[in-house]
């Protein structure tokens, strides 16, 4: 088997690769899957980003477990090959990419395990690293009238890929992210060996390869915490014309009791004119809806604020009782009044959200092109200035798409997972994300995204890269801080010869156990 692997890679150097190597190799492995050979235009050597193409060596469809680690364990025994799980590929910067590696397509298994059970009278499903969220999100509600607590804005993500990252939206500042709200995995580690861990089962590998960026192993099974899914959502969306005056209100929803606030709270910064993606058009949320420019102060600056809310409630609820709880809750924020807009819809709808928004970005031929995406995460102590000299400054006139930015609270995240998290109880994210054509465009607005990188460490400003993309060992340091010796022991115990997700680019793939 090995000899085979060997000579298959030796002969990939060549330009072209006959499929009847790859089928040998398929054949040696005894894989219960399928095995195809990973030309450059396969989907494993794309992302979402369109950023970076790279040529894997094939592209294996596992069919559970046993072939992830079958694979994995050939690997360990070749000189250089790595391997990469891939989710969806909704990466912007190669993460989820092998250069003349085996990339490992999760979606192959996103049928295994789906199966409902009660821990400790608590519901919870099991499901495969490999299944979308947007399916688990369906099934959940319609067959047990269940839901995940916690999400990301997009579900055609896997449930793998946002655990490897955290998994943020709107209600984690209650929740938690995606990676407090999982309580046990399965994970095949980068010696090829499947492993249940829970916070007292293998707790070390648990916490690791949540947040850990593929590094320590690929997630085969989740076990995801249930709560009842509420039938409707009334989604509401208000503007500011002060910074100060959304962060603070921002800030107070975040940190009010259950039932003192809203279910979930997001906002964006847009363009204060009338540009059709970043202006006062992308606010309103029906087509019957108008932004009357208006109701906008005089004293209002280039860019303005949306705060996103939602109120969860139940068909069986009277609508008197929806609009008081709705009023009251409202009636404390110091929103621009005559710009508030809001709609009632489902809350698979609610969730849903963004597939309508790419199923129009599709039709505009907009979704496939790339997409140069920044995420940060922003200490509280310093959102002000990053708001003064990046929004108000460097993006005033939009970026070709949202402007992402809410607070998350600290401690609804575990310290014992792997993701870097800027200091104070208090951080927001800042997610811009931005759809722009093909075209020398793109390489600016990298070099945009740089700069402000660039300015925040020159600021000395406490943030850090959410989905972190750094070339070199000296960003990667600094990316973890005091996290980095513990995230380089994890990786010595489960992934000793860095054989897994290499396109994180943290470590090198060597010969010899890395401790
Ligand atoms: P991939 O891109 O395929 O993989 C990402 C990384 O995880 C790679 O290193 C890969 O090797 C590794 N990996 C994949 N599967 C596994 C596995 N089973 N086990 C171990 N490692 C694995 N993120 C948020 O938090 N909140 C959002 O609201 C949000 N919205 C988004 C909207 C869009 C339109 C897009 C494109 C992305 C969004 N993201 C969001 C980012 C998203 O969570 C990450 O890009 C995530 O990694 C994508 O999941 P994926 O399944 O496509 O993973």
């Amino acid at each position: 088997m090995i000899a085979c692997l060997e000579r298959f890679v030796h002969d990939n150097d060549a330009e072209s690769k006959p499929d009847d190597d790859v089928s040998s190799i398929g054949k040696s492995l005894d894989l219960q899957g399928s095995i195809e050979s990973g030309g450059k235009t396969g989907i494993a050597g794309k992302d979402f980003g369109g950023l970076y193409s790279v040529r894997p060596l094939a592209l294996i469809k596992p069919s559970g477990a046993e072939d992830i680690a079958r694979v994995v364990k050939a690997s360990s025994l070749t000189s250089h090959l790595t391997v990469a799980a891939r989710g969806n590929g909704h990466s912007i910067n190669g993460q989820a990419m092998a250069d003349g590696g085996l990339v490992i397509d999760m979606r192959s298994t996103e049928e295994n395990h789906f199966k409902f059970l009660r821990v400790n009278g608590s519901p919870y499903i099991d499901v495969s690293g490999g299944a979308l969220w947007e399916d688990v999100l369906t099934r959940c509600v319609s067959t047990f009238g269940l839901a995940p607590r916690s999400w990301t804005d997009y579900l055609s993500l896997t449930v793998g890929g946002t655990l490897s990252n955290a998994g943020v939206s709107g209600q984690a500042f209650r929740y938690g992210p995606q990676t407090s709200n999982v309580t046990e995995l399965e994970v095949v580690t980068g010696k090829g060996e499947i492993s249940v861990c829970s916070e007292t089962q293998n707790p070390e590998l648990f916490f690791g390869v949540l947040g850990g960026l593929g590094q320590f192993g690929i997630i085969t099974r989740a076990r995801v915490k249930l709560q009842l899914a509420p039938d409707m959502v009334r989604w509401i969306r208000v503007v500011y014309s002060e910074f100060e005056d959304f962060t603070r209100d921002a800030e107070f929803l975040v940190t009010q009791k259950e039932g003192e606030s809203f279910d979930y709270v997001e906002g964006f910064v847009f363009a204060n004119n009338d540009d059709q993606v970043n202006g006062w058009s992308s606010v309103p949320l029906g087509p019957d809806q108008e932004f009357d420019p208006a109701h906008i102060p005089q004293t209002a600056g280039s860019v303005l604020y949306c705060l996103e809310v939602a109120f969860h409630y139940r068909n069986s609820d009277h609508p008197s009782t929806v609009d008081t709880a709705v009023s009251r809750l409202l009636g404390r924020l110091g929103f621009v009044r005559g710009l508030k807009f809001q709609v009632d819809v489902s809350y698979v709808e609610f969730l849903l959200r963004v597939k309508r928004a790419e199923e129009h970005a599709k039709a505009n031929g907009i979704w496939d092109s790339p997409h140069p995406w920044l995420n940060l995460f922003v200490s509280k102590s310093d959102i002000v200035e990053f708001d003064r000299t990046v929004f108000k400054g460097m993006l005033k006139d939009g970026i070709g798409g949202p402007m992402l930015i809410y607070p998350l609270l600290r401690s609804k995240w575990d310290n014992r997972t792997s993701v870097a998290l800027p200091g104070g109880e208090i951080f927001y994210i800042v997610a811009l994300l931005r759809f722009v054509p093909k075209g020398p465009s793109v390489e600016k607005l990298v070099a945009q995204n740089h700069e402000i990188v660039q300015w925040c460490i020159k600021q000395g400003l406490g943030f850090k890269l959410y989905l972190p993309h750094y070339q070199s060992n000296e960003d990667w340091k600094r990316h973890f801080g005091n996290q980095w010796t513990r995230f380089v022991e994890r990786k010595a115990r489960f992934d000793p010869m860095a054989i897994l997700a290499p396109g994180q680019k943290i470590f090198k793939r060597t010969h010899h156990n890395l401790n």
